[in-house]
């Protein structure tokens, strides 16, 4: 064994391990919950389709033999996918038009979004990215240099987010790289990473990630994915305890998901639980219309209703966003709720 073979395995981080321990075919997802062979057919021309992969931590949050366990529908392809739906499509949120130098989305004002990889650490089912060209849309292939400098050339922009993907799958020495070229261009402000890592495998919190998330002049922002209270287990707790003891700011989006956390006690129980970790509700997503989700969207009237029953349940500051992304719009739109009174 080479000198150079030696310390790469000696400095490959836990959770590099653990991400490739994760579960890659439905039939050992089935076998270590306990769940019939009859969901393995539909299973695997999903995961044909767009692999099926999830870490280990989030299985064990799962209910054992519980083919309704909100999270392993999240992961687990059902028959629904292969139907078509005509309004659901492989770029629903106008993404392509949007892009202005490679992987870099500046579609509101003032801040722009960066695609720093396609890979995830776990692929949801009702995901967009199932069908998104990241071969070559994002950033990373070229060093990010074209991504900096139309960051550069553009001032009014005061914040950057990293995207993806998930941005967390990058190794840390990388990131750090790219917030030090970000920390040097003056009217940035703050760094936004949009990730599902704390929350699906949150060994991804170590010292390295907080070394350059927090060690730059610009302040930093983490907005979580999580779906469901019973992904919030105690390991996620103590990564989040991490962060904002370093100083990060952490919020929440969800996509709202029928039969999966489209109840107000499903909602209710997130909020609570996500206020007990430390980190606030920020985005409750109506679903993007993705060919092969059809079988997730929860009717918009229903979304407002759930909505509107949060608002008279919980302190302003624990009700999400309820909104929707529409192409070629100035922000996220908000999904209106009128109130009972
Ligand atoms: C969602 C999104 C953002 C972030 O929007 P906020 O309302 O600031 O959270 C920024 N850029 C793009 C391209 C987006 O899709
Ligand atoms: S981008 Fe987010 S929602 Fe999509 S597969 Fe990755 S982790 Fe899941």
């Amino acid at each position: 064994m080479s000198a150079g073979a030696l310390s790469q395995d000696i400095g490959t981080p836990a959770w590099q391990k653990e991400l490739s321990r994760g579960f890659r075919h439905p039939r050992d997802l089935l076998a270590a919950l306990g769940l019939s062979e009859r969901w393995l057919t539909a299973a695997q021309s999903g995961h044909e389709d767009f692999p099926m992969r999830v870490p280990r931590g989030f299985v064990a949050r799962m209910r054992r033999g519980d083919p309704h366990d909100p999270l392993l529908r999240q992961v687990l392809p059902l028959a629904e996918e292969q139907d078509s739906h005509f309004q659901f499509s492989q770029d629903p949120v106008g993404d392509l038009p949007a892009m202005t130098a490679p992987g870099v989305l500046h579609k509101y004002h003032g801040r722009v979004l960066l695609i720093t990889t396609g890979a995830c650490a776990i692929n949801c089912r009702y995901c967009f990215r199932r069908h998104y060209p990241y071969g070559d849309a994002h950033a990373a292939r070229q060093q990010w240099v074209p991504a900096l400098s139309y960051i550069r050339d553009h001032p009014d922009i005061t914040e950057v987010i990293l995207s993806g993907g998930d941005p967390l799958t990058l190794p840390d020495h990388r990131l750090a790289a790219l917030a030090e070229q970000l920390q040097r261009i003056p009217h940035l402000q703050r760094l936004r990473v949009h990730s599902r890592l704390p929350v699906v495998l949150p060994q991804r919190v170590n010292t390295a990630l907080l070394d350059w998330l927090t060690g730059s002049r610009l302040q930093p922002v983490l907005v979580l994915h999580a779906n469901h209270a019973n992904e919030l287990d105690e390991q996620v707790h103590h990564a989040c305890r991490r962060l904002r003891d370093a100083g990060v700011m952490l919020l929440n989006q969800t996509v709202l998901l029928r039969d999966i956390n489209d109840s107000v006690a499903a909602q209710t129980a997130l909020s609570e639980r996500l206020f007990t970790i430390g980190v606030l509700p920020y985005y409750l997503h109506q679903l993007d219309r993705v060919a092969g989700a059809a079988h997730y969207l929860v009717r918009e009237e229903d979304a407002r209703a759930l909505a509107a029953t949060l608002t008279e349940r919980l302190p302003g500051y624990l009700v999400p966003r309820l909104a929707r992304e529409d192409p070629g719009a100035p922000a996220k739109t908000p999904l209106s709720t009128s109130l009972h009174g």
